[in-house]
């Protein structure tokens, strides 16, 4: 999946402000070509009790498909950040996961982002996430 090194940067941001909670946002972009991020938006994550999960409302959900759709975009991934924790799929997100979508986990040790691994459901077999290449792009190659 090809990204921007601002868009990077913007996850980045989100991250470490909302630590030692976990951040959460949406990846609007296309599926073509192993797929591009055109925007990164951020979410409200509703979880404010524990800090290793996010909840993300069924309403900011549809608005954001609802702009995406009007930019001819679709939400391609969604991020999130791991709180002292490795950039690896939790049961929990394994759980909560739908086929297609880029999960891109950011791991932030005490505040600092360290880095970044995008997953993705298995197409076949047993449920679980396979491991996606991130490219980072320049804005101009996009
Ligand atoms: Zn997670």
């Amino acid at each position: 999946m090809k990204i921007t090194d601002a868009q990077l940067k913007q996850i980045y941001t989100h991250a470490a402000e909302i630590y030692p909670h976990e951040c959460c946002g949406f990846l609007l972009g296309q599926f073509a070509d192993g797929g591009f991020v055109r925007e990164v938006r951020r979410a409200t994550n509703q979880n404010q009790d524990r800090t290793d999960r996010f909840v993300i409302s069924p309403e900011e959900f549809a608005k954001v498909q609802m702009s995406a759709d009007d930019a001819e975009l679709e939400i391609i991934g969604i991020y999130h950040s791991h709180p002292d924790w490795p950039p690896i799929p939790s049961q929990t997100d394994m759980e909560s996961a739908w086929e297609e979508v880029f999960y891109l986990i950011t791991s932030v040790h005490e505040k600092m982002p360290l880095n970044t691994n995008a997953w993705r459901l298995a197409d076949e077999g047993i449920r679980r996430f396979e491991f996606v290449p991130l490219e980072i792009v320049d804005q101009n190659e996009l």
